[in-house]
């Protein structure tokens, strides 16, 4: 089918829905010019540090236990990558759906909060955000908009010891309200399920498309590459999501 078949076919789709899911990672921030590797969120770009540790071990749940000073150098890096970056025109169009579908749900990889920057409203980060720390002792918590007037590492305002970013490190589980509202919203269902920008390695991210399929219910994957369902959805479309959303959003809701 041509292209622009599948995006009058999606369009048509998402016009008569009334409720959708997002299913986002590191390729939607990749259009808002934030580096797509691995790392938190996607977002680092070397295998290795240059302790020469890899990533998942210097990111890690247990590194940070231990040596928080070394965890904390290269969140830091990752922060001062993403910071300044606006959101994507895939974000946007994202964001827009919520004003025409009454139940529109994001489900994001990407601890950037560029969907919340954009105005979606219904968001479940599933692996944290940068954009709050949390003491490591007392546990209480602040949002901050960027690091650039931290001290690094950031240290509690009310008992001093080093905070953390609220992200899911290497070896975390994930946080807890987010995965009870992300399988609460999964069980109501959804007329429509959308891969965009991921490559679903996680079992947790492709199963939104695997239970869709399984009760008929149409899924669209937005992705330039092939993907872990990419063979799993009704509609495929290899595209980036700053391309393809706007598009979609512009045929089912503007003509
Ligand atoms: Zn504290």
């Amino acid at each position: 089918m041509r292209q622009a078949d599948v995006l009058d076919e999606v369009a048509a789709l998402l016009r008569e829905a009334r409720s959708v899911l997002f299913v986002t990672g590191a390729g939607v921030s990749a259009d808002s010019g934030l580096p797509t590797y691995r790392g938190i969120g996607g977002l680092y770009q070397d295998k290795t540090t240059e302790q020469g540790m890899p990533i998942e071990v210097a990111l890690s749940g247990r590194m940070f236990a231990q040596r928080p000073e070394l965890s904390w150098q290269h969140i830091a890096a990752i922060e001062r990558a993403c910071r300044g970056a606006r959101p994507s025109a895939g974000h946007v169009a994202m964001a827009e759906v919520e004003a025409h579908v009454p139940r529109t749900w994001v489900l994001t990889q990407n601890v950037d909060g560029l969907h919340l920057a954009a105005g979606s409203r219904n968001v479940i980060e599933i692996h944290g955000t940068v954009h709050r720390l949390q003491c490591t002792r007392c546990r209480r918590a602040r949002a901050v908009d960027d690091y650039s007037k931290e001290t690094i590492p950031p240290r509690c305002g009310a008992c001093g010891a080093i905070e953390r970013p609220e992200v899911v490190l290497f070896g975390e589980a994930l946080p807890r309200p987010a995965v009870e509202l992300y399988a609460r919203e999964l069980e109501r269902g959804f007329d429509l399920v959308f891969s965009v920008g991921t490559t679903s390695v996680f079992p947790y991210i492709a199963e939104p498309v695997l239970l869709a399929r399984r009760r008929g219910v149409p899924t669209i994957e937005i992705n330039p590459g092939e993907s872990e369902v990419s063979d799993r959805v009704s509609h495929r479309l290899a595209a980036r999501a700053a391309d393809a959303l706007p598009e979609i959003v512009r045929r089912a809701f503007h003509r």
